[in-house]
């Protein structure tokens, strides 16, 4: 009697091989109900025996040290991948994953790429000492058509493992053409040994001390002994509607997938759950934030504040502040981002917030990134809420004691009516009278632990986030969470654009003559290169910023002063650089991207990027946007001598345009958005799974399916949504004041 099969995508049943009844597509098996589901038939056997009488010791909090072949030292080594349960490590996805499905001939192996072969060793293998003291084992293998010279580096054992006549599958890249080809270092196996070659191999990202074999054994063993698979998050409903496989298939499949097209049906099934997770997660926030009351202000006419300007405000900052004015009059705490280009205005935004709120008797707290940018704050707004009789105060970790202690006194009792600073704000003995509104600055660089820090200074403050980073609409809401965003899309009148040209390497010395023009009127200018020190090993060490500086110090300009600014400094170091070139004490800033924040000098008016190639259109926009801040025509010149047409039409179209919203959705057409990630801290649960750059239409799906699922049950409070709402309470961690 054949078993009876079910399949775990759909539950249908059909018995005997395993073949349901079914259509064929691609070769594999289809499952009329949920396309693709039923693919790799075989190994949904395998996991619906696994699940059902498995060797199921331990669940899914057991500490991975108690699984088999783990233990105390590799358990150490995984901690520091942040795997300590196991339902960690089965949820450690692949990086990448290896097809070693297919033999090739010798004579067919792609050049210089990993493949597998079946050969016969012809001899038996010889060791030889080389220079250097290590023994390399070298074996000829042959199979019909072909010879396969291998070698094995490090690997002495290899000469007493290994004997003539033995046939093995080998895994490697060959070098050579035609009958005769080379290996080095291959894995090998017996044929149908399946633990390395035979099957889609998962790659994992590894630390010291784990390999990918023990890795790949680890998830192994944790999957069969898993007790229970993790409860499916997803409602069925959810699930069949978008043609999803349950969580089980999933996870056996994206670490062990039998065929390419149950991974793709694994990887679009996580995918779909961690950015529905992501959505259903924000909307809670939302709601929670909507169920906070908000310290009260009251309506102010805000013409007082506005006459008492140098100019007229733009009418993307007065809709920027209505918007907020709003928001603080609503009854709810304001959360909102305000993103604006680079000299987009965005500082007299905070300033109004700030006026308003002081109006209501609200104190305010101002947050930069970097003392030189609180400096700048204070310096400008100081004077101008003077005269509104209202008092500022600089608050940095340079403030002489005597002044902070003066400052403090003021915070509590209320004099002072904004207080502008680095993360000196954040300090335990920081506390303030009546703290109504929060202001960071250049946002990325906060995490959300230190902006809900300042928060708590208060209870519920208004927040409001300024960020020159522009970031499509479509990223927005993953990137800033729950803020609601004002967009600032206009520039002061008067601007001049930076003049933007793409120059090859020809160009140098009239570049450098034109370095010169700049510096003999005066002005100053920034040269930006990709990477630190010399020990890089670039090539052209001139494009290593520390060589740079020295060349361009000793040979290029030697009666010019050129300083030279790395993120390898100390941050007291940094701040003192750009200090001394923000006061004019040097005319050439060499520096790495670390400029890229906010800093005024508007005195500089050449930005010259070495290998423009290597940036980002967004960060190159950023870095352009440290010149043009004064009245003289400023200029950015894009170094780069790339022949790659898609790279040359990129700068090109940085060039063209000054918008930085359109070279945003520029960059993220061309490079994913990795770039708007990058090493930026969002706060948000991390995605393991999801790649934005390929899974943009997938986010856009399972969002309508949150919106959708949100709407009918907005506080999950459902029986059947129970598991999903604990999920989620623990990908975003929510205990009071995160997020807030
Ligand atoms: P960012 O948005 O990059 O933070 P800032 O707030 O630093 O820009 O403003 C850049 C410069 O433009 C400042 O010198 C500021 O005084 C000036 N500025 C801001 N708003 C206006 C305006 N409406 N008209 C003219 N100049 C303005
Ligand atoms: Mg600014």
């Amino acid at each position: 009697m054949p078993p009876l099969l079910v399949c775990r995508g759909c539950r249908a049943a059909c018995v005997g091989d395993g073949v349901p009844d079914v259509p064929r597509r691609r070769g594999g098996r289809l499952c009329p109900p949920l396309f693709s589901v039923c693919f790799p038939f075989q190994n949904m056997l395998q996991w619906t025996k696994t699940a059902r009488e498995g060797t199921s010791v331990a669940d899914l909090n057991t500490d991975i040290r108690f699984i088999k072949g783990v233990g105390e030292t590799r358990a150490k080594a995984l901690e520091k991948l942040h795997i300590r349960t196991l339902g960690d490590l089965i949820s450690y996805y692949p990086r990448r994953w290896e097809d070693r499905t297919k033999l090739f001939p010798i004579r067919d192996l792609p050049e210089g790429e990993y493949a597998c072969c079946r050969a016969m060793l012809a001899q038996e293998p010889t060791a030889h000492r080389i220079s250097g003291g290590q023994t390399v084992v070298k074996v000829r293998a042959v199979d019909e058509g072909g010879v396969l010279d291998i070698t094995f580096f490090h690997q002495e054992y290899r000469k007493n493992a290994l004997h003539r006549g033995e046939t093995y599958i080998f895994y490697g890249r060959a070098e050579g053409g035609g009958i005769r080809r080379r290996m080095a270092n291959p894995l090998l196996e017996k044929e149908g040994g399946q633990q390395l070659t035979g099957r889609i191999m998962p790659v994992y990202p590894l630390t010291a001390g784990i390999t990918q074999i023990m890795m790949a054994k680890a998830v192994r063993q944790g999957l069969d002994e898993c007790r229970d698979l993790p409860e499916d998050v997803l409602p069925d409903e959810i699930r069949r509607a978008h043609h999803l496989c349950y969580a089980g298939f999933a996870l056996e499949n994206i670490h062990f997938p039998t065929s390419p097209e149950a991974l793709d049906t694994a990887r679009r099934r996580l995918v779909f759950e961690e950015l529905f997770l992501l959505s259903c997660g924000l909307s809670l926030l939302r709601q929670r934030r909507e169920s906070v009351h908000g310290l009260p202000c009251r309506a102010a006419d805000m013409s007082d504040f506005y006459a008492a300007l140098p100019f007229a405000l733009t009418a993307a900052q007065r809709r920027a502040i209505g918007d907020a004015v709003g928001d603080m009059t609503s009854g709810r705490p304001m959360n909102r981002l305000c993103q604006g280009d680079v000299g987009s205005g965005k500082t007299m935004v905070a300033a109004a917030c700030v006026w308003f709120a002081a109006r209501s008797g609200w104190q305010s707290a101002l947050m930069a990134p970097t003392e030189i940018l609180a400096r700048q704050h204070y310096e400008n707004l100081a004077p101008l809420f003077a005269r509104f009789g209202l008092r500022c105060a600089l608050l940095t970790g340079s403030t002489p004691a005597r002044e902070r202690r003066g400052i403090l006194e003021g915070l509590q009792a209320g004099d002072i009516a904004l207080c502008i600073g680095t993360h000196a704000l954040l300090t335990e003995d920081v506390t303030y009278n009546a703290l109504g509104l929060v202001i960071t600055d250049e946002q990325h660089r906060f995490g959300v632990d230190q902006r809900s820090a300042l928060s708590r200074k208060g209870s519920s403050p208004h927040l409001l986030v300024l960020s020159a980073t522009p970031i499509p609409r479509t990223l927005a809401l993953i990137i800033y969470g729950d803020l609601d965003v004002s967009v600032i899309d206009e520039l002061p009148p008067g601007r001049q654009p930076v003049d933007t040209f793409v120059v090859g390497e020809k160009y140098r010395l009239r570049l450098n003559a034109f370095i010169r023009k700049q510096v003999a009127e005066g002005h100053q200018v920034f040269v930006i290169c990709p990477l630190v020190g010399e020990e890089d090993d670039l090539p052209d060490e001139r494009k290593a910023v520390t060589a740079y500086a020295r060349q361009l110090r000793e040979k290029t300009f030697p009666d010019l002063r050129v300083s030279l600014l790395h993120g390898r400094m100390k941050a007291g170091e940094k701040e003192k650089v750009m200090a001394a070139f923000a006061a004019g004490e040097s005319d050439i800033l060499v520096s790495t991207t670390v400029v890229e924040v906010g800093v005024d000098v508007p005195n500089a008016t050449l930005m010259v990027v070495e290998n423009a190639d290597r940036f980002g259109l967004s960060q190159l926009h950023q870095l352009r946007g440290r010149v043009g801040r004064g009245k003289a025509q400023s200029y950015c010149v894009l170094l780069s001598d790339t022949q790659n047409p898609e790279t040359r039409r990129r700068l090109k179209a940085l060039a063209a345009t000054n918008d930085g919203f359109r070279i945003a959705e520029e960059d993220l057409k061309l490079r994913g958005p990795g770039d708007f990630f990058g090493s930026r801290q969002h706060g948000l649960p991390t995605l393991k799974a999801a790649d934005l750059s390929c899974d943009m239409p997938l986010l856009a799906e399972a969002r309508d399916a949150a919106q959708t699922l949100m709407a009918a049950d907005p506080r999950l409070t459902a029986p059947e949504h129970a598991v999903l709402r604990r999920r989620i309470q623990a990908l975003f961690d929510l205990n009071e004041g995160t997020l807030n």
